[in-house]
Formats: C-alpha cells, structure tokens, sequence
C-alpha cells in the first residue's frame, strides 16, 4: 500500500536509537523484518541508530531498501590519539548517513558539553553527514520555567557556527529529559510549543529559510498509540525513538504514522 503524507513543507525523519542494545547479527535481521513491514510506506526518511559495532552490518542490510543508517555519536576529529573514538570520515566510509549528537545520555552520563556538541555537529556537517542535534530540559529546568531559555542557550551554542546553507542538511531532536525511557511522553501541546520555539529561535540565528529547511524532531517515549497525534504539529517533522524502536512491530508502525 502506498501512503503519502500530504503537502508538509520538510520531509518526516523517523529514527530508531537502539543505544546500547542489539548485536551486529541482531540489528542486520532487525533491518530484514523492517523493510518487509515497511515496504510501500513512502514520503518519509527512515533511520536506525545501532552501535558503532552493529553499523557495517546495519548498512549492508539496509542497503537499497530505503533505510539509512544512523551512529549515535561520533568525534570531532579526522584521526589521531583519541583512543576510543570514532571519526567522522569512519562513519562516512562504512555508509552510514546520519549521525546523533548530544543526546542527553551523553550529556548527563558522560559529560558532553554544549561545545563539543557544537564541534561534533561542525565536523558531521563537514563530512557531508546529517548530524541529529538533541536539546532539552530537565524535570526541574520546566517545573522551574527555565525550558525556553535552556533551549536557547544549547541552540545558541551548538549551533553558533551554523552556515544558513547547511540548515536543511542538518535536523535537531527536541527530547524533554523527563520523557525520555519514562513512559511520559509530552502532550502534542507541549511538543509543538517547545519545537516552535526552536523553530523561532533558529530564524533569529540563521534565518528564517534556514528555520523553515531545518527538521525538528520531537523525542521522548513517543509509541505507536501516540505517533499520529504528535505528527498531526504542525512544526513536528519527525520524532526520535527510543525504547519503541528496539522491536519491528512498533517501529513500523510509528515509521507509517498517519497524519497530515
Ligand atoms: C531517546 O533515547 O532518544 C528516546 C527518546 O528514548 P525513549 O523513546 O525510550 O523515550
């Protein structure tokens, strides 16, 4: 069955981060049961996110299938004494596509800051790849009303060398800290206020062309019963999902999402 979303200004981004879950073997026949459930769903770009060790695999069964491959971090440098890390170029040169950056796992867990946010999403962008750049607030940044101005300050930082061209090259995952693996999604509401807001924020930064070119995403325990309404935003063009992302069923569906 064919199924077109109607006339959306920026083509949907549904994208699977399997964090630290699913072997090489695992991934590659996650891919197989995808593409089959997925066949004939059109008009939206398909991603997954494996770890760095399921990417080969993931590319070589994605390929021609119309899904991309996407790292869930990768370095700001091409190559040198940086014992653990991963180069963009490496990325490139497997296939992969598309890259995450700054999910809050990395900020709260390993400590990335919102300049080597910056520098990773420099370099992506650099490489030719389509670098995910995620913000959001905590539960006691929004209870204390300060969601708005941390939105700012992690656009403004990590964003600050973005070239107005390169916006419709780039896509940013607007992922509430507090919805995240909790089984608290935000309300439709909540994520169209906070998207356009960023939306807003980036035609202050680079433009308002840029602002329209730019994907924002939402992402934040979204799951097949709740898809349809958060693509019905206006300002959503896609979301980032994890937990629902780890099983072909439930991906699928959320990759078919129906809404206008
Ligand atoms: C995520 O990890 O980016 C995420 C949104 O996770 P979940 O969908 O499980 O909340």
């Amino acid at each position: 069955m064919e199924r077109h979303s109607s006339a959306r200004p920026r083509i949907p981004l549904i994208a699977g981060n399997w964090k630290m879950y699913k072997t090489s073997a695992e991934g590659a026949a996650f891919i197989d049961d995808l593409a089959a459930r997925v066949r004939g769903v059109t008009g939206r770009d398909i991603v997954v996110a494996p770890p760095f060790t399921g990417l080969a695999g993931a590319v070589r069964a994605a390929a021609g299938r119309g899904i991309q491959v996407a790292a869930q971090d990768v370095y700001w440098e091409d190559e040198g004494a940086f014992t653990g890390e991963v180069s963009p170029g490496m990325l490139t040169d497997l296939g992969v596509t598309c890259v995450i950056i700054g999910h809050s796992e990395r900020r709260q867990i390993f400590g990335e800051t919102d300049e080597d946010v910056r520098k990773k999403v420099h370099a992506a962008l650099h490489h030719g790849l389509l670098p995910i750049m995620c913000v959001g607030e905590t539960e006691a940044e929004r209870e204390a009303g300060q969601t708005e101005e941390v939105l700012a300050r992690q656009l403004a930082h990590g964003l600050v060398t973005l070239q107005s061209e390169d916006a419709g090259r780039m896509a940013v995952a607007y992922e509430p800290i507090w919805a995240i693996g909790t089984g608290k999604t935000a309300t439709p509401e909540i994520a169209q206020q906070a998207i356009g807001f960023i939306r807003r924020q980036l035609a202050e930064g680079a433009g308002e062309a840029a602002a329209e070119s730019v994907r924002i995403l939402y992402g934040g325990s979204v799951r097949p019963d709740n898809i349809d309404e958060l693509m019905a935003q206006p300002d959503i063009d896609g979301v980032l999902v994890g937990g629902a992302s780890l099983k072909a069923d439930s991906f699928a569906r959320i990759v078919a999402f129906e809404a206008g």
